[in-house]
């Protein structure tokens, strides 16, 4: 029995060969024989969870007509409100923080019935590509644990990748569900803006956060996708959508438009990296899809308009952790000097660099030349894909420009940690959904393979996605034992 699939664990559940207090007891077992080597859990809500799982057990016994999630165990990122659980953003600032309510995903979680059995490791406030910045602990790639297993929801890709549960959660500011998902051999969907709600989502950079599924494969990501998106009167940003029904969606690509920017192919991406990334568009040309070179002419632009708008909005976003009113507290002689304690003691230093940085881009006499400007050429990148959009279905690049790099190895030099993540910061900047999938492997490290549609077509992403996981194995490789 494949338990790593949702279609598998559904089917067993369904068929009575495994309960669902077995299912997550496996689960269990597993994070406890292996998790110490891996470190993708924060937390684990063992005890009400078994018995949240003999509840849908007794239920089902009864006869009682179940939802098709009901009792598949699950995992998010440690940025997401449960009730009554550490919310911590991977943060000693929030450390002893208890979530107050549901953030609006975990209800449609817990609606479809599933069960969240824990939370995952992350950088500090999601900033960051290796979880090397998580106030707690590194999490290891399950592929080589000498390597990072990307950021910031390195917790949660590292916990499917080892199969500690089928699916999980996590949040992509800049990339941080799809390069982790990269770099550790698994499927991960950052959906459009809007498409999900974010009441509950420890905020980063507001206008660029989403919450997205990880799985093994494009239709466990599409069906947990689908129970997460949706409207939300308690987040404004949030709209109305079409559900995306995942058994409808084609696997044929004929006629699909595939763009490859050639501006993605440039000196620093690593050549089994292209390889593989030009392998999967040729794979796709030789089954009917049209391939086509396209510009986006202002990805140069891109790294460095992030790094400027993304901290204004963290800056802003974390002063309210002052120790007094929200966050770990401090003693001080004045009030000022409470403040400084409090933000001192419980900020580490990537955060702290990035408040500095918003504050300073955003200061009297700096906003106009700096975050004024970065959003005009903000507005360009997204005009790049606008037009780009009118010739083409999909844009396909590579998810990240390297393989899990060493733990340790950009730590120290945040300027090339930042250049990481040059392949995925623009479908944040432009709000259009992307997602990430297994295509190859270096030195025995997975590669992704990004796809970009234009907001709204998760579909589209799910269809190419899907048909080249019937082509090919790459989702179905699992790492040895750790
Ligand atoms: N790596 C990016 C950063 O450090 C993206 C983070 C994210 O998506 N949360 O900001």
């Amino acid at each position: 029995m494949n338990l790593s699939s949702l279609k598998e664990i559904k089917k067993a559940l369904l068929e009575k060969q495994i309960s669902s207090e077995q299912l997550v007891q496996a689960c269990f077992d597993r994070i406890k024989e292996h998790d110490h080597e891996i470190g993708a859990f924060l937390h684990l809500y063992e005890e009400a969870v078994l018995a949240e799982a003999r509840q849908v057990d007794l239920d089902r016994a009864s006869g009682k007509e179940m939802l098709p999630l009901a009792g598949v165990p699950m995992a998010i990122k440690n940025n997401i409100l449960v009730q009554g659980k550490k919310t911590t953003a991977g943060s000693k600032m929030l450390e002893n923080y208890e979530a107050a309510y549901d953030a609006t995903v975990v209800k449609h979680l817990r609606a479809a019935g599933m069960i969240i059995i824990g939370d995952t490791n992350l950088d500090e406030f999601a900033h960051g590509s290796s979880t090397e910045n998580s106030a707690f602990f590194t999490t290891k790639n399950p592929w080589n644990t000498k390597k990072v297993p990307g950021g910031s929801s390195g917790g949660s890709a590292a916990a499917v990748a080892s199969s500690f549960v089928p699916v999980a959660l996590g949040s992509d500011t800049g990339g941080s569900i799809r390069q982790p998902a990269a770099l550790c051999g698994v499927t991960g969907l950052k959906p459009t803006y809007g498409r999900v709600s974010r009441y509950g989502l420890i905020a980063m950079a507001s206008s660029f956060d989403q919450i997205g599924p990880f799985g093994h494969s494009v239709d466990d990501v599409a069906e947990i996708f689908s129970v997460i998106v949706g409207n939300d009167e308690k987040d404004a940003t949030s709209v109305e959508s079409d559900v995306v029904v995942p058994e409808l969606i084609s696997q044929d690509v004929k006629g699909l438009r595939i763009g490859i920017p050639k501006e993605y192919f440039i000196e620093g991406m690593d050549s089994e990296v292209k390889k593989a990334v030009l392998a999967a568009a040729e794979i796709f040309k030789t089954n009917g899809a049209e391939i086509q070179e396209i510009s986006l002419p202002h990805t140069e632009y891109a790294i460095a308009t992030y790094y400027v708008v993304m901290p204004c909005e963290v800056a802003s976003n974390l002063s309210r952790l002052d120790g007094i009113r929200y966050g770990h507290s401090a003693e001080g002689k004045s009030l000022l000097e409470t403040y400084l304690a409090a933000r001192g003691e419980g900020f580490g230093p990537e955060a702290k660099r990035r408040i500095m940085l918003g504050s300073f881009a955003l200061s009297k006499g700096y906003a106009d030349a700096y975050y004024k400007k970065a959003l005009r050429v903000r507005s360009l990148i997204r005009q790049d894909f606008d037009e780009a959009f009118k010739h083409v279905d999909v844009i396909l690049t590579p998810t990240s420009p390297t393989v899990a790099w060493d733990i340790g190895a950009k730590f120290a030099d945040p300027l090339t940690m930042y250049l990481s993540d040059i392949y995925t910061v623009s479908a944040n900047l432009a709000g259009i959904p992307a997602l990430s999938l297994p295509c190859g492997f270096d030195q025995g490290l997975p590669i992704g393979l990004q796809l970009m549609a234009k907001p709204f077509d998760e579909t589209c992403l799910f269809r190419a996605g899907k048909f080249y996981q019937t082509v090919t194995d790459w989702h179905l490789k699992r790492p040895a034992e750790f």
